[in-house]
C-alpha cells in the first residue's frame, strides 16, 4: 500500500488514523456484530454515535446552547436554496460575491426573493476581498451572506463584514474547523464537510436558535425547512449515517490534536511554507493578494500554460497529486487542508525547487 499525498480541493485528505480506525470497525463496529453501514439511525447505537459527533462539535467550536447543530444532506449547494427558503422573512437579502459558490448563492436566491450584491470581486477575477468595513447594507435586508474561504480563488475573509445589525450567514465548506470562530457573531454557519471534516454527502449546518420556525417561504418542501430537522435531531428520516459517524472520528482526531487553537498554529505554520517559497520563486507565482491568502487553498501559475500542465504530470508522477488548478482558473492549486501533513507540504515545494531549477 502506499499513499499519496492528496492535494485535492474536495473530497479531500482525510487523517490517516481515522481511515484506520474506521477500517478495523468496517465488520464490527464495537460489538454490534454489524458496520454502521447497516446499523439502524434509530439505534442505541447509532444515537450513541451521532450524539457523540455533536457534542465534540459544540466542544471544538464551543457552540452557545443557543444554536442547533443540524446534520444534513443536499450538500452546500443545497443551502443556497434553503437559506433563502427559510431566512428571506422580508423577501429580500444582501450578498457579497467573491467567487464561484458566493455566486451561486446569489444566483440561486433570487429566485426566491430580492437578492442584492453589495459587493464584488469579480473585476479581477476574485483575487481579493472587497472591503468589507461600510458596505450599503439594505435597510430590509433579513441577512447578509458571504463565502468566508473561497475555494477555487484561494482567498479567505480575515474580517467579517460589517452587517449594521443584520444576521450574517457563513458558508464555512473549505475553511470549516481549520481556525477557531465565535460563533455568536453567526446567524447561520455551514459547509459540506466534504472539505475539511469527512466524506461527501454530510452538510452541516449551525443556526441561532429563534431562527428556527415554521415561518418559511410558502410552498417550501418538508424536507428543506430547518425546523423537520431541528425537531427531529437531525434524524426526521435516515442521516447520511455512515458519513457523520466518519465526521465524529474526525472531531475525536481534531481534540486530540488540541482544538482548533492548535489546528490554526499547524495550519498557518504549513501555510507559510508553500507562501515563502511562493514569494521568493522566479518561476511560480501566488494569484490572490498577500493580505486575503487562504490557509487552506493555494492556487499558483507559472505563467506558462505548457509548463503548468508539465508541472501537473510530474507532480503526479512524484506522488503529489491533485494540484491541477480550476478549470476556471488554470495553473495549479494546492488545497492544505488540516489532514494534510507539514511533510506533504515540504514535499511539495521540495519538488517546486527542483521543477524551477530544471526549467528556468
Ligand atoms: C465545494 C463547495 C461548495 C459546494 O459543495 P457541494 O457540497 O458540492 O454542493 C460550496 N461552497 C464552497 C465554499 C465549497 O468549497
Amino acid at each position: 500500500m502506499s499513499r499519496v499525498y492528496n492535494f485535492s480541493a474536495g473530497p479531500a485528505v482525510l487523517p490517516e488514523e481515522v481511515l484506520k480506525e474506521a477500517a478495523a470497525e468496517m465488520l464490527d463496529y464495537n460489538g454490534t456484530g454489524m458496520s454502521v453501514m447497516e446499523m439502524s439511525h434509530r439505534s442505541k447505537a447509532y444515537q450513541e454515535i451521532i450524539d457523540t459527533a455533536e457534542a465534540d462539535l459544540r466542544e471544538l467550536m464551543n457552540i452557545p446552547d443557543h444554536y442547533k447543530v443540524l446534520f444534513l444532506q443536499g450538500g452546500a449547494s443545497q443551502q443556497f436554496a434553503m437559506i433563502p427558503m427559510n431566512l428571506m422573512k422580508h423577501g429580500e437579502a444582501d450578498y457579497i460575491v467573491t467567487g464561484q459558490w458566493a455566486k451561486k448563492a446569489y444566483q440561486e436566491a433570487q429566485k426566491y426573493g430580492k437578492a442584492n450584491k453589495i459587493a464584488s470581486s469579480e473585476d479581477k477575477t476574485f483575487s481579493y476581498i472587497p472591503d468589507v468595513s461600510d458596505l450599503p447594507i439594505s435597510e430590509n435586508a433579513d441577512y447578509v451572506y458571504i463565502c468566508e474561504n473561497n475555494t477555487i480563488y484561494g482567498t479567505k475573509y480575515k474580517e467579517l463584514p460589517n452587517t449594521k445589525g443584520k444576521l450574517l450567514v457563513s458558508d464555512v465548506s473549505s475553511c470549516f474547523l481549520s481556525e477557531p470562530v465565535d460563533v455568536t457573531r453567526y446567524g447561520v454557519i455551514y459547509g459540506g464537510v466534504q472539505k475539511n471534516i469527512g466524506p461527501a454527502g454530510v452538510v452541516i449546518v449551525i443556526i441561532r436558535e429563534d431562527l428556527i420556525t415554521d415561518d418559511v417561504l410558502e410552498g417550501t418542501p418538508t424536507m428543506l425547512k430547518y425546523k423537520t430537522h431541528a425537531d427531529a435531531g437531525s434524524l426526521y428520516n435516515t442521516p447520511p449515517a455512515y458519513g457523520i459517524y466518519i465526521c465524529g472520528k474526525v472531531f475525536q482526531w481534531l481534540k486530540k490534536q488540541g482544538g482548533l487553537a492548535e489546528m490554526k498554529k499547524y495550519n498557518e505554520k504549513k501555510a507559510k511554507i508553500l507562501y515563502d517559497y511562493l514569494d521568493e520563486s522566479r518561476l511560480f507565482k501566488g494569484t490572490v493578494e498577500k493580505k486575503d491568502r487562504s490557509l487552506m487553498n493555494v492556487p499558483f501559475v507559472t505563467g506558462d500554460k505548457e509548463l503548468d500542465a508539465k508541472f501537473v504530470k510530474e507532480s503526479r508522477a512524484a506522488g503529489l497529486e491533485n494540484l491541477k488548478g480550476h478549470r476556471t482558473v488554470g495553473g495549479m492549486r494546492a488545497s492544505i487542508y488540516n489532514a494534510m501533513p507539514i511533510k506533504g507540504v515540504e514535499a511539495l515545494t521540495a519538488f517546486m525547487r527542483k521543477f524551477e531549477e530544471e526549467n528556468l
